[in-house]
């Protein structure tokens, strides 16, 4: 069934690129980014001075842009050095679809879509962390196909835990819902019911902390060498400085990851799995080594924007 209009939190419409103001910019995150059919008509018909020299067949055959390395990252060969996109001038501001799309996100499932920003940009990052309950408040209602319609609710309820207890708190409590709630899914339950008598599992979760840190390494393709530093310093037992995020920050982190994953149920068939991916990840990104703003969005870089390496962690629960 074709998805409606998607939902979207509320600060999806407040973002705004920071062009060459950007810190961690997209165009030097070391991805193949593709340029779609029309957009490569478009700057043919344009006559971008050497556009096919600058492009290459990508690993799944797409035609994406050639990168440069330069200081020890691989730049797009069109970000310039006022970090600015050479192309965006040359088309006069013509981006392809990919890049004009960046950091945003869509998720559709039967019937029901969603949109997001992706924690991976820095400006979308800012935006996120100040994310309140009622950021994802107006969500819409339960979707109708059946497993759907059981975990909907299930994720109103996580969100409401998720920024009324303090985040640890929180991130047990979820990853015990999600046990319950799978469960109950396999007793056969059509309803989605509050669990009786809440638990929090964060003790659990931070007993797999060396774990979950060695299986990534282990288990994901890794992109970047300072996601994988991060990981070995992680795997080795090494903790950061946990109160680099400011108690509202981890709260707005486990709802982010609430909203991006918990719906994911549907495509692992598994609550309890997604749970305990969402809640271990949320312990990992609030006490690995290194600069928690930067773990972030390398985690959602190295996860979030790669299929095969998010079925990989999440598979650590399965
Ligand atoms: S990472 Fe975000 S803010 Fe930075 S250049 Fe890309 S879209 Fe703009």
């Amino acid at each position: 069934m074709k998805a409606n209009s998607p939902f979207f939190p509320s600060y999806y419409g407040e973002f705004h690129c920071l062009a060459g103001q950007c810190e961690d910019s997209c165009c030097s995150a070391g991805w193949e980014i593709p340029l779609d059919d029309e957009s490569y008509g478009l700057y043919k018909a344009l006559n971008i001075p050497d556009i096919d020299g600058s492009l290459e067949k990508g690993e799944d055959g797409d035609r994406i842009f050639k990168t440069v390395l330069r200081d020890g990252k691989r730049r797009c060969v069109y970000l310039g050095d006022s970090g600015l996109c050479r192309l965006y001038a040359l088309s006069g501001g013509r981006l392809g679809e990919v890049c004009s799309r960046y950091p945003r996100f869509l998720e559709e499932y039967d019937g029901f879509a969603e949109a997001g920003l992706s924690v991976s940009c820095p400006e979308a990052q800012r935006l996120i962390l100040l994310a309140k309950r009622s950021s994802y408040s107006a969500l819409g209602e339960s979707p109708g196909e059946e497993l759907l319609a059981f975990i909907h609710p299930a994720r109103e309820h996580c969100f409401d835990i998720a920024f009324s207890r303090p985040g640890d708190e929180a991130a047990g409590i979820i990853y015990y819902s999600g046990i319950y709630l799978q469960d109950e899914l396999m007793r056969g339950s059509k309803e989605y019911s509050l669990p009786t008598g809440e638990r929090s599992l964060f003790g659990r979760i931070a007993s797999l902390y060396i774990g979950f840190s060695s299986y990534l390494i282990e288990s994901t393709d890794i992109l970047l060498d300072s996601w994988r530093e991060g990981l070995i310093r992680a795997s080795s037992g090494e903790l950061g400085d946990e109160n680099a995020l400011s108690d509202k920050e981890k709260r707005a982190l486990l709802g982010y990851l609430v909203y991006r994953y918990f719906l994911k149920a549907v495509n692992y068939s598994d609550i309890s799995a997604v749970c305990g991916f969402i809640a271990q990840s949320y312990h990992l990104l609030t006490r690995m080594p290194g600069d928690a703003y930067e773990n972030m969005r390398l985690f959602s870089k190295e996860l979030e924007h790669n299929r095969e390496n998010l079925d990989a962690a999440v598979g650590y629960f399965l």
